[in-house]
């Protein structure tokens, strides 16, 4: 029997940023994601950057219920997975209308809808879906509707690859992350059934996604690792432009601003709003993935709990065993 062990990697991070936050107005801090994951430490596979394109002709839905979910939990590991030949495209479920105060409801929907297309930009993704259930409120839809969505595009798009919220991650309290990642858990092997909306089947195949990246902000079982120290300046381009909501955005602008005011400086602020923004994310809000990556001997990394397709046992018996007659 392996044994199980809770790690803490976000101790030193985790310890500073509600006062950090607190102090630059910030609503919704996401700093909790890796306060108690936990793996099976002889089963965790760390996953480098492969020359050579060996995902080309191969599809990646990248999903998120929010448009700052992948560019702080996974947007280095999307960033790795487009370099390395995926054809990629991203799926948002919510329309974000609760997040970016001050703006009006259709403001807020409209300026979250250009940072999302903005982030899909930055990452090198082909194409948005916007599915538009209300923010906050995906608890009050019938999950067989956001199924149903999702069976269909699955299908369209032929999907081999997808990222999204863990659907067995612990302590999330955002229903539109839980019931995203079940609805996708769901639809993502149902979309290969033949019984599942066959009326779909008169313009899409059956068509099973057999491989899943899941990040949860929560306590997860964490089985594989992806280095992405050469994919961390994408990944913070990714976070700068999301301007409505997340840590990111302008933030490190605002926070350069206020040191201002009262006569001081940081140096890695440097002296514009840009390299502020940049360097704020890089070694702030991104500080987890240099946790991460430290105790697994790498500069930057993101994990995951992955499921994959497992070699055949009888491709294998049959390999070794088959003689000639
Ligand atoms: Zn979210």
């Amino acid at each position: 029997m392996e044994r199980r062990k809770f790690i803490s990697k976000n101790i030193a991070f985790g310890a500073l940023a509600p006062a950090a936050y607190g102090s630059l107005g910030f609503t919704e801090p996401k700093t909790d994601k890796l306060a108690h994951s936990f793996e099976k430490e002889d089963d965790v596979t760390i996953e480098r950057v492969s020359e050579g394109q060996p995902h080309r002709g191969k599809v990646l839905a990248v999903i998120q219920p929010h448009c700052d979910d992948i560019p702080f939990y996974a947007a280095g590991t999307v960033a790795k997975l487009i370099y390395e030949g995926y054809t990629g495209y991203l799926i948002r479920t919510s329309n974000d209308d609760a997040a970016g105060a001050g703006a009006s409801l259709g403001e807020r929907v409209l300026n979250n809808e250009k940072d999302n297309a903005e982030v899909a930009k930055v990452l090198g993704l082909k194409k948005t879906y916007d599915l538009n259930y209300r923010n906050h409120r995906m608890d009050e839809y019938n999950i067989q509707d956001i199924k149903g969505r999702f069976i269909f595009l699955f299908r369209l798009l032929k999907v081999d690859t997808l990222i999204c919220y863990d659907p067995w991650g612990h302590y999330e309290e955002n229903p539109d992350h839980y019931i995203t990642a079940r609805a996708v858990e769901a639809a993502r092997w149902m979309a290969g059934m033949r019984t599942d909306y066959p009326e779909q089947l008169e313009v899409v195949e059956p068509h099973t996604v057999r491989e899943m990246y899941y990040f949860a902000r929560g306590p997860q079982l964490v089985n594989r690792v992806v280095d992405i120290s050469r994919f961390i300046d994408i990944k913070v381009e990714s976070n700068m432009v999301c301007k409505t909501q997340g840590p990111g955005g302008d933030n490190g602008a605002r926070l350069r601003k206020r040191l201002a005011k009262e006569g001081k400086k940081l140096a890695i602020l440097g002296n514009d709003d840009q390299t502020a923004n940049f360097n704020y994310i890089k070694e702030f809000v991104l500080d987890q993935d240099r946790i991460i990556g430290e105790k697994y001997g790498l500069d930057r990394a993101e994990c995951f709990h992955y499921i994959g397709p497992s070699p055949s046992k009888l491709e294998e018996y049959i390999r070794k065993n088959t003689v000639s007659i």
